[in-house]
């Protein structure tokens, strides 16, 4: 179970699960059920894509913040889920989601405005979630949470990284009402400028309702005004922040 000596911090204003943010500032850490510990990078800890991987070793930036191999998968926006048996660095195989219930891998998943979801269980049953948009219509946070019921997760929780919030994701409203029609109306937001908006926190929530699991707690703030992370939406980068998953 979780352990109760640090103080929660948190920028969250959902509901908070049991996941405990230990630092409001630079590297946001969570620890989580199971033992599981969640990382959340952002700017301060460098663009963290791996050019050319397939597979490929894990870069020395990784194994630097977090000392075991960080298996990755090649990101589609998919709802496609990958069972992890083994540690090893960047995967060649196409996928948005990463699960497993192993003690020595570290799983991982890269973004830049995107919400990267962390879900752990009592059980050790962990994974990794790349939660874009359209990720997130195909249903890949349902997925994600069934393998991991597969694996035998009797409860789950999840933390989010950063990423761009309602005031700064303009969107068309042909598209959100696709999202809208899967998760409801209150995805359906309005940005600081008065446009047509996405609301990705609503949409998260839901999909995690669906299948039982806490609003999640967040790791940060918007990507795209916040400025200590990665926004591609916001600012054209290309660089990217992670959200690292392990048991420890
Ligand atoms: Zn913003």
């Amino acid at each position: 179970m979780v352990t109760t000596s640090t103080s929660v911090t948190t920028t969250s204003t959902s509901p908070r699960s049991s996941a405990e943010a230990l630092s409001a500032s630079g590297p946001n850490r969570a620890r989580l059920l199971g033992g599981v510990v969640a990382l959340s990078t952002g700017k301060a800890e460098g663009d963290l894509r791996v050019p050319g991987a397939r597979p490929a070793l894990t870069p020395s930036r990784h194994l630097e913040l977090v000392a075991r191999p960080w298996t990755m998968p090649r990101q589609v926006h998919s709802a496609r889920v990958l069972v992890v048996d083994s540690p090893s660095g960047p995967l060649a195989e196409e996928a948005d989601a990463l699960v497993s219930c192993r003690g020595d891998v570290a799983l991982a998943v890269l973004g830049a405005d995107c919400p990267l979801i962390g879900l752990s269980s009592p059980e050790g049953a962990f994974g990794v979630v790349h939660a874009g948009w359209r990720g997130l219509l195909a249903g890949v946070v349902e997925a994600s949470a069934k393998r991991l019921v597969d694996l035998g997760a009797s409860r789950l929780e999840a933390v989010v990284s950063p990423f761009v919030r309602v005031e700064c994701y303009p969107f068309r409203r042909s598209d959100a009402a696709l999202l809208a029609q899967r998760y409801g109306e209150a995805v359906l937001g309005t940005s600081a400028n008065g446009e047509d908006a996405l609301d990705l926190e609503a949409v998260v929530s839901a999909a995690l309702a669906r299948v039982g699991v806490p609003a999640p707690v967040a790791l940060g703030g918007c990507s795209a005004c916040g400025g200590q992370w990665y926004s591609h939406r916001a600012r054209g980068e290309a660089g990217r922040h992670a959200l690292v998953c392990w048991q420890e």
